[in-house]
């Protein structure tokens, strides 16, 4: 599993890593830059050395033929001949400075085989050479064994540097003696003091004795064995000289150059140096150049600034690049984590809307269904509500058979007896009377024809016809029919119309069957009742007609009041009702532009509705 690192821990890790690198680096740079500096300076520094042992070359070129050409002088050969002749002697000596102060040498002098002067170019100074023996001297010795003697000391009377060169003086085959010239190495140093690098002359044994740093005089490349130093000492050649190593720090050595630290031109300066040294095989010389290496030391720093400089910039750009690419991805990241969650989304939303379609889809097809169904059902009810008018008529019709049959048989009864009466009438030849019998059988037979012809009526179904219909005869209509059984419940039924000429629009057949049906249940609401009373009123209200029925009932029961519409509902027990009066009424009402409600009142029930005046 991947654990994300904390910013500041990648940054301290960051931060680390390249101190890492930035230290290796630098650490290589400074080497080679190193190493390439030592090299430049070690190519100036062999010019140069070059350009030294040169012109040393010169110097000891311009002197080293000067003793031979005095050698071969008559002077100098009589004078070793004769050295008792003062006179002779003088002459010479003159002669020697004369030649001395032209070849610009420190001193020119002659001694015998025995190394004695005899004569001298400072014969005329505090300490002149002439009495005096240098027999010790190496570069007599090799001038006595015949070869050019040469030479470097301190003088011992001088106590001035200078370098040697003699020549034997010969008579024939015969040497007499040696003439020796000593030359200034002053000028040596001078000439090539002042500069950056150091030169320095060192004998065989590593004494130094030309410096162009004036500290460094007689001290040694290195400690001398103590049999060497006696040695030295015993040649008087650097007397009171110390003899000390320059350096005893050395840092890096190796067969072409050598690296030490010394103390510079001002004693509280160590400086490194590097050491390059030639050989002059003539002179028996080692030349050596000292290169102060701290200008390498100071291109090391600038070098390492700049490289560090670069480094850290890098460094930097590194981490602001890096910054940015990580700030480019989280973007990319985003961009992505809101691209999918918009598809989600989007997707989410399209298989919503394909369920909602569905359901819709379902839902309409449910719908149209259950349309279809309706208009089915509807069809079904009109017919069946046509149908249930109808057998509502005839169970009215029923109801009414017993008050009908009471009707007709009363005038049947009547006629019969009418019958009988004028039967017997006529029989006895009354014929008055009989006539007057036959009459009420006739106005009975017409009273019989209208009972038929108000049933006839009612069980007709619905003519549909709608017309001005006068409110007067409807009222009339229905209480006709009901008649027998209103004089028979004994019930007190008063008929208020206003005004008298009051019409509606609507079907004088139908309005009557509702109007039957409401007073029928008004009737039989009041059974019960001491006195019976019911009220019929048609009143015109704001253009319409408001019908009302009332009875001094019991009412109807506050838990039926919202049932008494319902088709088939009824308290009534079987044979008396259907529980279809009040529902046909209604739709017939509804039909006309109406609906039938119970209004509360005081007494019994109160039924009202109200159609358009005509
Ligand atoms: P039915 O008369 O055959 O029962 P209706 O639809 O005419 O059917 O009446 C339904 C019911 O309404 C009756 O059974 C009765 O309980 C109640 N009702 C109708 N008229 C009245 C009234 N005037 N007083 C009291 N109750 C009534």
């Amino acid at each position: 599993m991947n654990y994300p690192v904390p910013t500041l821990q990648r940054r301290a890790i960051s931060g680390l890593l390249f101190v890492i690198v930035l230290i290796l680096v630098l650490n290589t740079v400074s080497t080679l830059t190193y190493k390439r500096g030592v090299e430049q300076l070690e190519q100036q520094g062999n010019v140069r050395l070059e350009l030294y042992i040169n012109y040393l070359e010169g110097i000891l070129e311009k002197y080293q033929s000067l003793p031979e050409l005095l050698a071969i002088d008559k002077k100098l050969v009589k004078a070793l001949l004769n050295p008792t002749e003062h006179k002779r002697i003088e002459t010479l000596n003159r002669y020697l400075e004369t030649i001395n102060k032209v070849s610009d040498t420190l001193d020119t002098y002659l001694m015998n085989k025995d190394g004695l002067t005899i004569a001298a170019s400072n014969w005329n100074e505090k300490h002149p050479f002439i009495g005096r023996n240098f027999s010790y001297r190496p570069y007599f010795k090799e001038a006595m064994k015949g070869k050019l003697g040469r030479y470097f000391a301190l003088g011992s009377t001088s106590s001035k540097r200078g370098y040697y060169f003699a020549f034997p003086v010969r008579k024939d085959d015969e040497i007499l003696g040696a003439v020796a010239i000593k030359i200034n190495i002053d000028t040596v140093e001078q000439k090539w003091a002042d500069r950056d690098e150091n030169f320095l002359v060192s004998d065989p044994d590593g004494v130094i004795f030309i410096t162009t740093n004036p500290e460094w005089r007689y001290k040694t490349l290195g400690p001398l064995p103590a049999t060497t130093l006696k040695r030295i000492t015993e040649s008087k050649r650097y007397p009171d000289a110390t003899l000390t190593p320059l350096s005893d720090t050395i840092i890096e050595t190796s067969d072409k150059r050598q690296i030490f630290s010394v103390e510079g031109k001002s004693k509280a300066q160590t400086i490194s140096v590097l050491k390059q040294s030639q050989y002059m095989p003539h002179a028996g010389w080692n030349v050596h150049i000292l290169t102060d290496i701290r200008v390498v030391k100071k291109k090391i720093i600038l070098i390492d600034i700049l490289v560090a400089a670069g480094l850290f910039l890098a460094f930097f750009l590194s981490i602001m690049l890096m910054q940015r690419q990580q700030r480019l991805a989280e973007m990319k990241k985003i961009e992505r984590q809101a691209k999918i969650a918009l598809q989600d989304a989007n997707e989410q939303l399209e298989s919503r809307v394909l369920d909602r379609t569905q359901k819709l889809t379902e839902i309409n097809k449910l719908l149209r269904k259950e349309i279809l169904e309706r208009k089915q059902t509807e069809i079904k009810l009109k017919r069946t509500r046509r149908e249930l008018i109808h057998a509502a008529k005839l169970a009215v019709l029923g109801q009414m058979s017993a008050g009908i049959n009471h009707e007709l048989n009363q005038p049947l009864a009547a006629i019969r007896s009418y019958t009988d009466n004028g039967r017997q009438f006529l029989q006895k030849g009354r014929l008055e009377e009989a006539l007057w019998n036959l009459e009420q059988i006739g106005e009975l037979t017409e009273r019989m024809a209208q009972i038929g012809i108000q049933l006839k009526l009612f069980s007709k179904k619905s003519s549909g016809q709608i017309v001005a219909v006068p409110f007067h005869g409807i009222v009339d209509g229905a209480l006709e029919i009901l008649k027998p059984s209103i004089k028979k419940e004994g019930v007190n039924l008063a008929v208020k119309i206003d005004p008298e000429d009051l019409e509606v629009k609507g079907n004088h057949v139908l309005l009557q069957q509702v109007l039957v049906n409401l007073i029928s249940n008004a009737m039989q609401a009041i059974e019960a009742q001491k006195e019976k009373i019911i009220d019929v009123e048609c009143v015109e209200k704001e253009g319409f007609v408001v019908v009302s029925v009332q009875d001094n009932g019991l009412g109807v029961p506050k838990n039926f009041r919202k049932n008494i519409f319902e088709p088939f509902f009824t308290t009534k027990k079987s044979g008396q009702g259907l529980g279809l009066g009040l529902t046909i009424s209604d739709r017939i009402v509804q039909d006309l532009g109406g609906h039938i409600t119970l209004v509360p009142s005081s007494t019994g029930a109160r039924f009202e509705f109200s159609l358009k005046k005509a």
